[in-house]
Formats: structure tokens, sequence, C-alpha cells
């Protein structure tokens, strides 16, 4: 009975002591954890505030929900007319056709001139410095007749909410913004709960037109508007980032405002005539339709919502860092500080309602996560060094900072070996870009080692024999097939898999000089499937010893039996072999004097084509980064490459481009037709380079095939000194074989030859 009662006794004590100590672990694990709150608050300087500008997150949340179900209710399923019917003509901008609004009473005044028109465009300036979310500081509106209102969303915002929604709410009423699906339609849901709809969208016009990437609308200007618009990209740049909260604006932040509306109405007409010229209207509605779907479906993100404690930073971290490797512990421990820290500073951002990226940018937090320092001297120090600056509330927040290095530093060790397993389970997640780069480059290269290795075994080493049962050759299995077909020969073994031919073969019996009986011998022996320079028994290829550029020209006796110079090369001395090859041939071309460059002119055509492709795809793809003396020389280029071989090219452009030759006023539709200019067609006669049959004839004139084969063989011999060539193989090995001439044998392997 004790042996029972007591143990039980002891287990009860046991589990009633883990159940206090959880209790009590439990305890101090939250007093730890509100020890690290206070003194997270405690150290902050000052009392968390909001810009005086910043809309409260409540009123964003209700804006949103506001949005969303008028997009629900009333836009799901409309149809709207994206059609500009009005006639607007090029009107350059200047300083007089804007006016400010920043009264509730001009607000009004202009809302019956706004009403009075079918399409608007506008545009719309929002600060995102001191404040978490954001806010709109500026709606630009501009109408048919180049009347543009810049109303003050600061002032006026109550104002807007009231008076505008109708506006940006009206089916009625088309609006041409540049590029709004997830900036302006987000953003005027934000601050004034508005469900845009019945919008034309120039960038997405524009990129279905050209059928090419997204295009700034410095990029528009520059090609609707020609040198008209007097903004430059330094410029734009530097007002973009701008902060618009600023009051009053300066004369030029107001100029650039107007500017980015102005031209909208005018560019969109342009781009609705392109679509129209190619008969392509249906394709511009179906895009407005596209971008209307995405702005009723469109949901404001706060940054609260989109901030994943466990996985925002690591995007950051990953562009940073240089030659991350997850098996280097100092590695683990900077993520883990870095992962801290980041967290740490959206945390701070929040609560004093600024940019993340405005309290201290990436590179900061990065250089605190290697560096570690652990007090406020200490990180000063660290950042006068690199020669980083600071802001004010950054300063007041250092030593929140310096708390968490240390946490985290604390509680690395427990937390290596499961970001180690991490790791290890998700093998590309530790790179960097530009280790990614080298990944995919690795990538590229086995998938064309996989392309172009053998698949399956070479010599597959069947038998054959004569009827009188003399070993004639190896073969592969397909051969030996194919005799037993047609009744030429009989299976008399599965492994290795013999046959016996049926007949004589031609040659055979007849006396023999000693050399070539040596050289049977060759085609007796087994074969291995494995590189013949390394060994290696990985993704090997074929490799004519004798180029196939000269072989092609081969008399046909040569041609036939050429097992002897084809072996197996893995990748690695593949690539190296055909470099000595290369070598060999320019020596050849050059003692000959028979060029290796081949100056048919349908090639040298393509080559041009070519260049003219690459030309466009670089304007095409980079033209709005492109300086302007850049582009224009590459323009010129154009022209001129077209110019160069006016015979040939000029009739392959359509007839409504021939005109750009002439004015040289180079346009996307151009561009677009360099960029898919094909190559023309060669012929197979086109292809082969003349080098190859011109020194082949010559010194078959000269009568030293012999020569010619066993200088090669002793090239590949003397430049990569293999050391796993079958027994048997020669320099020296016979160039014709009277067993080869049997006509039947000859025919087939050559077929076969031509199918690998
Ligand atoms: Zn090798």
């Amino acid at each position: 009975m004790l042996y029972i009662v007591f143990p039980s006794i002891l287990i009860i004590l046991l589990f009633i002591y883990r159940l206090q100590k959880r209790r009590v672990s439990k305890e101090i694990q939250s007093q730890i954890r509100s020890d690290k709150v206070n003194r997270l608050s405690s150290q902050l300087h000052f009392p968390a505030k909001q810009n005086e500008h910043s809309i409260k997150i409540q009123q964003i949340k209700y804006n949103i929900e506001n949005a969303c179900v008028v997009n629900y209710n009333t836009n799901k399923d409309q149809e709207f007319n994206y059609k500009i019917t009005e006639k607007v003509p090029f009107k350059e901008f200047n300083a007089r056709l804007y006016q400010y609004i920043d009264s509730a009473d001009k607000l009004q005044e202009i809302l019956q001139n706004l009403y009075r028109y079918n399409v608007l465009g506008i545009d719309l300036e929002n600060h995102h410095l001191n404040s978490y979310n954001g806010f709109l500081c500026l709606i630009q509106i501009t109408t048919p007749n180049y009347e543009t209102y810049l109303i003050d969303c600061l002032k006026l915002r109550e104002d807007v909410k009231t008076y505008l929604g109708a506006i940006f709410e009206s089916s009625n009423t088309l609006k041409v913004f540049h590029g709004c699906v997830n900036s302006d339609i987000a953003w005027l849901q934000r601050d004034f709960g508005f469900a845009t709809v019945n919008v034309f969208d120039t960038q997405e016009a524009y990129k279905k037109l050209f059928k090419g990437q997204r295009v700034s609308l410095l990029h528009l200007w520059q090609t609707y508007c020609k040198d008209r618009v007097k903004i430059t990209k330094d410029q734009k740049n530097q007002f973009q980032q701008a902060d618009w909260s600023a009051r009053p604006l300066t004369k030029e932040m107001l100029d650039y405002a107007a500017h980015d509306s102005h031209y909208l109405i005018y560019i969109a007409l342009r781009l609705q005539q392109n679509f129209e010229n190619q008969n392509k209207l249906q394709e511009l509605d179906e895009v407005c339709k596209e971008v209307n779907e995405k702005t009723v479906n469109a949901k404001y993100a706060l940054r609260q919502d989109q901030f994943k404690p466990d996985e925002t930073y690591k995007v950051q971290f990953r562009k940073i860092v240089d030659g991350f490797d997850p098996n280097n512990e100092e590695f683990l421990k900077i993520e883990f500080i870095f992962k801290g820290i980041y967290n740490l500073r959206e945390n701070i951002a929040e609560q004093v309602d600024k940019n993340p990226d405005e309290l201290c940018d990436i590179s900061t937090l990065y250089l605190l996560s290697t560096k570690k320092p652990l007090s406020y001297i200490e990180t000063r120090k660290v950042l006068d060094e690199a020669g980083k600056q600071t802001n004010s509330i950054f300063r007041q927040v250092i030593e929140n900072f310096c708390i968490e290095i240390q946490q985290r530093l604390d509680d690395f060790p427990k937390n290596m070996d499961a970001m180690i397993q991490h790791y290890k389970s998700q093998p590309n997640q530790g790179l960097n870009s530009q280790q990614e780069r080298l990944r995919l480059k690795e990538e590229r290269k086995k998938k064309i080692i996989k392309h172009y290795s053998c698949k399956k075994v070479v010599y597959e080493n069947c038998k054959m024999f004569s009827p009188d049962g003399e070993l004639l050759s190896n073969c592969d299995f397909k051969k030996a097939q194919w005799y037993i077909e047609r009744e030429l020969a009989d299976q008399i073994s599965s492994d290795p898999f013999t046959i016996k031919l049926r007949f004589e073969p031609n040659g055979r019996g007849q006396p023999k000089p000693l050399e070539e009986l040596y050289d049977d011998n060759f085609y007796v022996t087994d074969r291995e499937n494995k590189c013949v320079n390394c060994g290696s028994e990985k993704d090997y290829s074929r490799f004519h010893v004798i180029p196939t550029l000269y072989r092609q020209s081969f008399p046909d006796e040569l041609k036939s039996h050429r097992s002897h110079d084809v072996v197996l090369l893995c990748f690695t001395c593949h690539e190296k072999a055909s470099r000595e090859q290369d070598n060999l041939k320019k020596q050849l071309a050059e003692k000959y004097n028979i060029p290796l460059n081949d100056h048919n002119p349908n090639k040298l055509i393509n080559l041009h084509i070519q260049q003219i492709n690459r030309v466009a795809s670089t304007l095409k793809k980079a033209s709005f980064r492109l300086p302007d003396e850049k582009r224009a020389t590459l323009q010129k280029n154009l022209i001129e490459l077209f110019l160069e071989k006016k015979e040939q090219l000029l009739p392959l452009i359509p007839d409504d481009l021939k005109g750009v030759i002439e004015t040289e006023e180079i346009n996307n539709e151009f561009i677009m037709f360099c960029y898919n200019l094909p190559p023309t067609r060669l012929s197979n006669k086109d292809k082969q380079n003349p080098h190859g049959k011109i020194l082949v004839d010559k010194i078959l004139g000269e009568d030293r095939m012999s020569d010619f084969i066993k200088l090669w063989r002793t090239h590949f011999i003397k430049t990569m000194e293999p050391k796993f060539l079958p027994w048997g193989w020669s320099v020296d090995h016979t160039i014709e074989r009277s067993f080869g001439v049997f006509s039947k044998f000859a025919r087939k392997e050559d077929e076969q030859e031509n199918h690998k």
C-alpha cells in the first residue's frame, strides 16, 4: 500500500510546486514587462504629441469606412463614360492662370464653375514627414479652360469635405489623374471619406498604349508638351519631397503645384487621340474600367495595420545588409538587434506622430545594430564618426534605443538556435540583393547545364558480332535494335545487349595493316559515361574534337566514322575546351588568311537590327530617367542606324512611320516599332560560316586532311591533358576505315549522330 501512496503524494507535491513556480515566474515576467514599459515611457522626455494637422486615428477609420460604404452601395456596378468630348488645345502654363483658395467663400464661388465641366484635371500634395499616417495639404484642380484652383486643405479640410465630395463622387465629371490608385484615391478616402469614381489615369493609359512600364508625369510632359514645360527632373524630385504643410507656400511651390494639374486634360486628350488613331478606343475604355474597378475596391491601409513586427523589418534589413551569412553568429545577432530597434522606431514614431524614416533612417538603425552602443555618449560617438545627422526628437529617444539594444543582447543567446533553424528551413531568406543576384546567376547556369548536358547515358556499350562470332564493334541500343527489326541480326544476349549479324560486312577478311587492327580495338572497347578530361560523371555533353565548323564540309567518307573524335566533357571542361578550340581557329584563320568573321550581308543586317532593338529598348524602358542630352543622342543613333543600311532597312518601316526618318521627330510608336523589329530570316546556307568550307577545300586541295585532323586531336590533348580518354584513343587513329564504307552501316550512324 505504502508503495502506491507515497509516490502519489510525491507527484502531487511536485505538481503543486510546479504550479506555484509557474505563477511566480509569470508574475516576474509581467513585472519585467511593465518595468520595460515604464523605462520606455519615463525616458521619453516629452509627452507623445500629434502634429496639429494630423487626422485622429478614429476619424481616419471613420472616413475609410464611409468611403467603403459608398463604394459598396452605389459605385460597385456603375458604368461610366470615359470619353473626353471637350476640345482642349495646348496652352502653355503661366502663373496668372491659377488661384489660391483658402477661404470657404472662395471655395463656394469656384464650385459653380467646377460643376460646369465634364472633365477636370486633378493632383494632390500630401505631407508625410511629420505625421505617422500623413495628410493632404493641397488639392489642385484644372478645368478644360486652364483655370487652376489650388485649394488649401489645411485651412479648409471641413469645407472640402462638405463641398467637393459631390465632384469626386460624381459619375458626370471625369477626373484625370496621373498614377492615382494607391496614392491620390487612397488619400482622399483617408482625409475626407471620398469614394472617388469616374477616373482617367494618364499613367495607366500610357502604359496600355505602349505596352510598356509606368512612366512619370515628367515623361508625359516631355512626350506631349515638348520643351514647353520648364520643370526639370531635379526640381520635380525636390518639390515632391517638400514640406507641403508649411504656410504660406512659396511662389515656387505654388507654381509647381499648379503645373502638376495644368496639362493633365490636354495629355489625356492626346492619349485618347493616340488610341483613336490606332483604332483602339476599346482598349482605352478597358484600361479606364480596370482603374475604376481598383478605385472602387481601394481601401486605405493604415500604417498601424500594415506594420507587422515579425515581417516588416526584414525587407529593410535585406536591402541594407552586406554579405549576410546565416551561419555566422555575429550576423544573426545584428539581425536580432535590428529587428528590436526597427520595431522600437516604429513604436516611437507612432507616439510622436512622425514618419519613422524622419525619426531616423534605416542606415542609422543598421549602424546601431552593428556597433551596439549602450549609452547616450557612445551612441553620439558612433553617429558622429559615421557622419550621421540626427534630429532633436531622435536625440531625446537615444537612451530608449540603448536599452533596447541591451535587452536584445541579453535575449540573443536563447533566440539564436531558433534563428538558425529558421534559415535552415528557408535557405534563401538570408540573402541580400547582391547575393540574390549571384544565386539567380547560379540558377541560370544550372538551367543551361541541364539543357545542354546529356539526358541519358551516351554509351550503352551494346555488342555487335559478325556471323562467325568475331566482336566487330560496340554500338548503342538503338542501332542494335535497327539491325534486329530489319532481320539483319539476331539478339544473342541481353546483358550486355548483344547481336550477331546475319551477313558478312564489307571489307572484312581482307588483310589489314597492323595499326588498323589496333584501331579496331577502339571500337570494341566499352566506353565510360564520364568527362574524359576530369572524370566527372555529372553534366557531361558531347564535345567534337574536330570543330563542327570544319567537319560539316568534310567529304562523306571522313564524316561517317567519327565516334573516335566525339568525347564526353563535363560543363566546365567543355567551356575550357571550346575556348581553346577558338584560339586555334583564329590562328588558322590568320595563317591561311581566311577571316573567321562572317561577312554574309544577311547576318550583318541582323547584327544591325539587334543594335536598333537595343537602343529602342533603352529608350523605351528608361526614357524618363534619361537626361535630356542622353535621350537626344540615343534618338539620333536610332535614325543613323536606319540611314546606314537604308536600302535594306527603310522598306521595313511601315508607311505611317516613314516620316519619322525625315523629320527626325521620334515618337513612341516609332520606338516600339524599332523595339519589336524582328531579324531577317536566315537560310541554312546563310547560317554556315564560309570560313569552314573555304579552309577545308584548301586543305583537301593540298591533300593534307590527315594532318588537319591530327592537328585538332593533338591540340585537344595538349591544351586539355585529358586523363580519362577511352582505351585505344589516339592522335594517329585511322582517318578512313575500310569497315566504314559499308553503306547501310555508315548511313545509319550518320542519321543517328544527327539526331543527337
Ligand atoms: Zn570535366
